[in-house]
């Protein structure tokens, strides 16, 4: 995703500067300095890639308590007529409505990067705003990342959408075969990313919530492969499940129905069909 291109003083003062208490609003333009100093730090941090090592004591706002500052900034701010266009950009940004921190929920809220309540200066700053769906920012909560290899991707600024590291391998039950997802980037990639893209697969359920994906495009699917399978066999299965692998990757190296289609593609019992599927 592209880095908004909203100023974050701007951004704060369209969601403080119309508040109707003259002595609050006064207050929280007062406070603009403290926003934007916050605002630079994040942006330092970003660019070195330290985002884990920033402290919450640095991000408060001097003479307003935390739980004041975000309800009037964030929560009222981002109702009002300005904070509520800012607020509907950021949740559009995504292509397909989709999640940017799992790539299968629908945006449905705002998610704070550095949480809210302990990094109140933020609360508004665009670059810490990510659209994300209810399940990843409720898993998600307040948690701050402890180290590099903690931290979970930030969709603005890490970019691995270009390369595939989401595989799955086939599993056969009594009910017939399911996938089982996992991370396997490829050997070039930093160390430290790869932990980042585990923690991701892991705190966000990943796995689990990919194989009942999977398992609604093999249902969608299997008709059409029994019919396959009579009418040329095997090969023409393997075939078709690769072209429709084709068409998924040419849009997403990391297309869920992309892995479950080639996945299905290079298990012989599945190509073959029920009958070879204990002599396989
Ligand atoms: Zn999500």
């Amino acid at each position: 995703m592209k880095i908004p291109l909203l100023e974050p003083t701007r951004t704060y003062l369209a969601c403080v500067g119309t508040s109707r208490d003259m002595a609050r609003r006064e207050l929280l333009v007062g406070a603009g300095a403290a926003v934007r100093k916050a605002g630079q730090a994040l942006r330092r941090a970003a660019a070195d890639g330290t985002l884990h090592g920033l402290e919450g004591d640095e991000f408060t706002v001097e003479g307003i308590c935390t739980k004041d500052f975000v309800d009037w900034a964030y929560e009222n701010g981002m109702q009002t007529v300005a904070g509520k266009r800012i607020r509907d950009a950021l949740m559009a940004a995504p292509v397909d409505e989709r999640c940017p921190l799992c790539w299968v929920g629908a945006v449905t809220q705002l998610d704070h990067v550095m949480p809210k309540s302990v990094f109140p200066a933020l609360c508004v700053d665009p670059l810490n705003l990510v659209p994300a769906c209810a399940y990843c920012n409720l898993i998600k909560g307040d948690t701050k990342p402890q180290s590099a290899e903690d931290a979970l991707l930030h969709p603005y600024l890490d970019r691995i959408s270009h390369t595939r590291w989401l595989h799955a391998r086939t599993v056969w039950t009594p009910i017939g075969v399911r996938l089982e997802f996992f991370v396997a980037p490829p050997d070039s990639w930093d160390p430290t990313l790869v932990s980042r893209v585990t923690r991701q697969f892991t705190l966000l359920n990943l796995g689990t919530r990919y194989a009942q994906h999977a398992n609604r495009t093999i249902t969608d699917v299997n008709q059409m492969v029994t019919r396959l399978r009579v009418r040329g066999g095997a090969n023409v299965v393997r075939n078709y499940l690769l072209g429709e692998s084709e068409t998924r990757f040419a849009a997403d190296a990391n297309s869920i129905e992309g892995v479950t289609y080639v996945t299905l593609s290079a298990d012989d019992a599945y190509c073959h069909g029920p009958s070879a599927t204990h002599t396989a």
